[in-house]
């Protein structure tokens, strides 16, 4: 129903409940006036009977009263007559004799002028009959009035049908009316509606109207709050808050469009290295500046590179995305080293200085690929690749990568398997004391076997275990197979200890030193005839991590080895802070001993500098008996080596045993 029609239904409505408003009210307000009526109308009946009764008194003909009253019924059907002698004896009356009052009370009656009396819902008046000077008798007359509800429904229901159909009838010329006043309102209704979004002018300048002029205000004030409201909400849900930078969304969305144009464009995609790490050591919000800053950068490097049209955006927790469309390889090549560049020229936040690292992957549509999503995946492609270069870390896609990237997937996947299926195992390298050859203990290798029966060595899976948060499950196997095979040998008197390389990611595992204890107790090795290896690396990268969850492991008696030492770039102070039992000099320095004159002067020094701290060496990689010839006399005290052993499965590893010769080193060799 339109404006004017609804105008029109509250007008007709309105007049209807406000009619029937009033004919209910008005018969209360009118109480007094119907009682004086109902007065008067019983005043005149016993008037009129009185006066006609006189009449025939006068005239003689008193015995025709009876006659009289009956005719009266007739002429008065509602009322009822009586007429008495002087002493109040009936002499004729029309209906019931008991609807009568008694004597005395229709006495006083008389006595008092223009008297009614009202007994129960009948009104009675009485008068006297005078002729001459004497009192011939009495009139009595009295009605029922009719019930005031029956009275006043038969005027207010026939009101209301009257009224409803005037109101009827003239509803159209209500409408007709309310049309014509509402006007103003329909055309600019229409108007409004009509009008082009695009169009800015203000709908109050476009109306001189007095009513309309400040109701079209109105509406250009909260159509303006909620297009800046409506802006506010745009620009959050598209702009990263913490860069400014237009956010994953958005850029998808530009990048689809950019790869639809057809034109030709890069996309280069820059992460942050270690990132997480900044977030772990500073804190979120610090982190949050360093990301502000970065962003800083590419902007500046970007508009600075003379490349027009890029678009830049936050695409991760640590990666940004830039558009370049129609630029040369070269040009991308040159914007990527670039960017790399100021990065890693440092930042100083808060007063702390922090170094930070990205790397850069592109890729380039439709040259590799035609639509955005995968455009974006293959720039990924380049970027785990550019990942494992040396700075500037940069990379190109190239369909090579994308071969490797799948065999690597399948290998993932292939490894998850393997962990399920139990085809990780430790073998078991001797490792022997040097001055007497005899056996002392032995290292756990992890080794993949693979259902085909090949052989995986862990240069290959620890660091896909480590990246897809495997390293955990698969270290507890090695850790398990490892403490068994130990405390069989230690009950058979073979071989007393058995080393265990830990990944530092192991030390994320909440469970990792629960879980040493487990296979401790599960096995009944001693604590102490267990040795947990840790790279030189790992151990300088987190002294503190490492020594938190060593201390609890050490002071149960586990011993602690590092691992490839002289590799680690440590300093002397670090590693002297951890708890550390034995140095495991790496086997690139044993294998130079013969080769690089600068190899046994870096040895004698790694093996001083244990000395000094009292603590136990092991020289890896030992392959010769001059290299363990030379490692005697430098006191070193334990080998390890193809000289001695190869690492061997844990059932060749008791044959081995049993028919090992000890091979002493000569300290006095030449
Ligand atoms: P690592 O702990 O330094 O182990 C010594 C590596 O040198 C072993 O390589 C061993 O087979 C090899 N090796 C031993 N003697 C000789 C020798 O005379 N000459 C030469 N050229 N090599 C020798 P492998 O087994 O391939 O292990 C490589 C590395 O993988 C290990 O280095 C260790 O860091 C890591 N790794 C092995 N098993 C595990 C494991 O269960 N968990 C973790 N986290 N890392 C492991
Ligand atoms: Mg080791
Ligand atoms: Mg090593």
């Amino acid at each position: 129903m339109g404006l004017a029609g609804r105008v029109a239904m509250i007008a007709v409505a309105a007049a209807f409940f406000a009619a029937l408003a009033q004919w209910v009210i008005t018969p209360f307000l009118a109480q007094g006036e119907i009682r004086n009526q109902r007065q008067i109308a019983v005043d005149s009946g016993a008037n009129l009977l009185a006066d006609i009764a006189r009449l025939h008194a006068e005239a003689g003909h008193w015995d025709e009263i009876p006659a009289l009253v009956d005719a009266l019924s007739v002429g008065m059907p509602d009322g009822q007559s009586a007429v008495f002698d002087a002493q109040w004896k009936l002499i004729a009356q029309d209906g019931a004799r008991d609807s009568l009052p008694s004597p005395e009370a229709m006495d006083e009656l008389v006595s008092t002028p223009n008297g009614i009396l009202v007994i129960g819902e009948r009104y009675y008046a009485a008068r006297q009959i005078r002729v001459g000077d004497q009192t011939a008798g009495y009139a009595v007359y009295s009605f029922i009035p009719r019930p005031f509800v029956n009275t006043w429904l038969g005027v207010v229901g026939l009101n209301a049908i009257v009224l409803s159909l005037v109101l009827l009838a003239i509803a159209p010329l209500i409408y007709r009316l309310a049309r014509l006043a509402l006007r103003p309102v329909t055309v600019l209704e229409r108007g409004i509606r009509g009008r082009d979004p695009k169009d800015k002018s203000k709908l109050a300048d476009s109306s001189d109207d007095r009513l309309l002029k400040p109701l079209l205000t109105s509406i250009d004030e909260v159509h303006e709050r909620s297009e800046a409201a409506m802006r506010r909400a745009l620009t959050m849900a598209y702009t990263d808050p913490v860069t400014r930078l237009p956010n994953r969304l958005r850029f998808l969305s530009r990048l689809e469009a950019a790869v639809a144009a057809g034109q030709g464009a890069h996309l280069v995609v820059c992460d942050l290295d270690r990132f997480r790490q900044v977030n772990v050591t500073y804190g979120p919000r610090v982190a949050d500046i360093a990301l502000a800053g970065v962003a800083e950068r590419l902007r500046a490097v970007l508009s600075q590179s003379g490349l027009s049209g890029g678009f830049m955006g936050r695409i991760g927790a640590d990666q940004f995305g830039i558009i370049l469309p129609g630029s040369s390889r070269e040009a991308i090549d040159a914007l990527m080293t670039a960017c790399s560049r100021a990065i890693a020229e440092g930042f100083t936040i808060e007063g702390q200085a922090m170094r930070l690292a990205a790397s850069f992957g592109a890729a380039h549509a439709p040259g590799d690929a035609t639509s955005a999503a995968d455009i974006l995946k293959l720039a990924e492609v380049a970027l785990k690749e550019a990942k494992k270069q040396t700075e500037p870390r940069t990379a190109f896609f190239d369909q090579r990568l994308l071969d490797k990237a799948r065999a690597q997937s399948r290998l993932e996947d292939e490894l998850r398997d393997g962990l399920d299926r139990g085809e990780f195992v430790a073998v078991f390298q001797p490792k022997v004391k040097l001055e007497t050859g005899e056996l002392v203990g032995a290292e756990a290798l992890a080794r993949w076997r693979r259902p085909d029966g090949a052989i995986v060595s862990p240069g290959v899976f620890i660091p896909i275990a480590e990246e897809l948060g495997l390293i955990a499950k698969l270290g507890k196997q090695v850790m398990r197979d490892a403490c068994f095979a130990a405390a069989g040998w230690n009950r058979k008197g073979i071989v007393s200890s058995v080393a265990v390389n830990v990944s530092p990611h192991q030390f994320d595992d909440p469970d990792f030193v629960s879980s040493v204890y487990k296979a401790l107790d599960d096995s009944g090795l001693p604590p102490n005839l267990l040795e947990l290896e840790i790279t030189e690396s790992a151990a300088v990268a987190d002294g503190d991590r490492v020594a938190r969850t060593m201390w609890p492991l050490r002071n149960r008696g586990v011993r602690l080895a590092i691992d490839d030492f002289g590799t680690g770039h440590s300093n002397f102070a670090a590693i002297t802070r951890l708890p550390f039992d034995v140095f495991k000099i790496d086997q690139q320095f044993i294998r130079a001993l013969s080769t690089d004159p600068h190899a046994p002067a870096i040895v004698e020094m790694i093996l001083a500098m244990a000395e000094a701290l009292g603590q136990e060496t092991v020289a890896e990689g030992v392959e010769t008996k001059e290299q363990a010839d030379f490692l005697l006399r430098r006191a070193c005290t334990i080998g390890q080596g193809y000289y001695y052993s190869p690492p061997l499965p844990a059932e060749e590893f008791d044959a081995f045993v049993r028919s090992y010769r000890p091979r002493p080193a000569d300290r006095f060799a030449a």
